[in-house]
């Protein structure tokens, strides 16, 4: 199949003063057009610095040294762009960056000024990525405002963003990201600040979205019943590494890695009939700069081996025709 987007060999690093944090260090996935694919892993194991990646917006000490992030939005003309070979700030890039490929993140602050009303801001988006007219812009915007769920939606336009609670600005942000028709969408947990009604309400937006546009998606949380409503492939990731990826219905009935194992014990069961909560995964997460030798998970993982999880890394490979797996456990088998 083609993916519409495809990271090869991504290491995006972190030179800071007490030395070099490889916050994401060779990760590889593909993500097919129309299709969801969930980023999932304890905060601090790089999925963040992924997205922002893709975007080329990490911000200083961070820096992309290795990988390519093919892009192919239409496989049929076979229009592939390793998006890294652009310039963070060529022309290319900015056209991509919102417009073919925009994202919503946790904290919508992030995406706005407190300067401007929110209606300046969608203008400024729309006008860099349409050729749509003044008129046009604004009556689009609107549009936009009203199909997240926006009552009153041409009054807003002319508000500043402090006035709108959390729940509207996490939608006018999707609404933000929306109005170009991106043929990717990164949201990274774009939910948690949210209560579940309002979590649930923009999940089915999404996906509405995602429906119309044939739009791709891809999702980062550490909330797997948000994984499980909303993806259909999933990588998780530990200390800057995929760890194992596949269909999500794979890796909820059989997840492969020991810590794919871990995370959906620690989660009160949802197949079962048990309310319990079950064990949680023992030991913490190290820094990133602390990363172990062999195996990243080797301090925490139930199944080290003394002599190979603490002396080689595992590779990414295939146990399966679906899921790929890092870790000694499948290796030659
Ligand atoms: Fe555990 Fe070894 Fe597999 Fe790492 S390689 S997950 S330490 S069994
Ligand atoms: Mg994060």
């Amino acid at each position: 199949k083609d993916a519409i987007l495809s990271v090869r060999g991504l290491e995006t690093h972190f030179f800071t003063d007490e030395g070099v944090v490889r916050a994401v260090d060779g990760v590889d996935f593909d993500i097919q057009p129309g299709s969801t694919m969930g980023i999932v892993g304890e905060s601090g194991c790089g999925k963040s610095i992924t997205a922002k990646s893709i975007l080329q917006i990490v911000e200083a000490p961070g820096r992309i040294i290795n990988g390519e992030i093919n892009y192919n939005p239409r496989p049929a003309a076979n229009s592939t762009t390793d998006i890294l070979s652009l310039g963070s700030n060529s022309a290319e890039m900015r056209s991509i960056r919102g417009g073919e490929i925009s994202m919503i993140f946790q904290e919508p602050m992030t995406s706005f000024s407190t300067m401007h009303t929110f209606g300046n801001q969608i203008d400024e988006t729309l006008r860099l990525h349409t050729n749509l007219s003044k008129a046009e812009r604004f009556d689009l915007a609107v549009d936009w405002l009203a199909r997240v769920g926006i009552p009153n939606p041409v009054q807003r336009m002319h508000e500043y963003p402090f006035r709108f609670s959390g729940g509207q600005l996490q939608r006018a942000m999707i609404a933000m990201a929306m109005c170009t028709n991106p043929r990717v969408l990164i949201a990274d947990e774009p939910t948690t600040a949210l209560d579940v009604t309002t979590q649930a309400q923009i999940l089915d937006l999404l996906q509405r979205m995602q429906e119309e546009n044939d739009m791709a998606i891809l999702f980062i949380t550490h909330d797997l019943g948000v994984i499980s409503e909303i993806a259909d492939d999933v990588t998780v990731m530990y200390l800057g590494k995929v760890v194992e990826s596949g269909p999500v219905f794979s890796f909820f009935d059989e997840p492969k890695h020991p810590y794919s194992k871990a995370l959906l014990t620690s989660i009160p069961s949802m197949f079962t009939s048990s309310r319990e909560r079950l064990p949680s995964i023992s030991g913490s997460i190290p820094h990133p700069q602390d990363r172990p030798i062999g195996c990243p998970f080797h301090p925490r993982c139930q199944s080290f081996m003394e002599g190979t999880c603490d002396a080689n890394e595992p590779k990414l490979i295939s146990v399966n025709e679906e899921q790929e797996v890092s870790c000694f456990l499948y290796e030659g088998s």
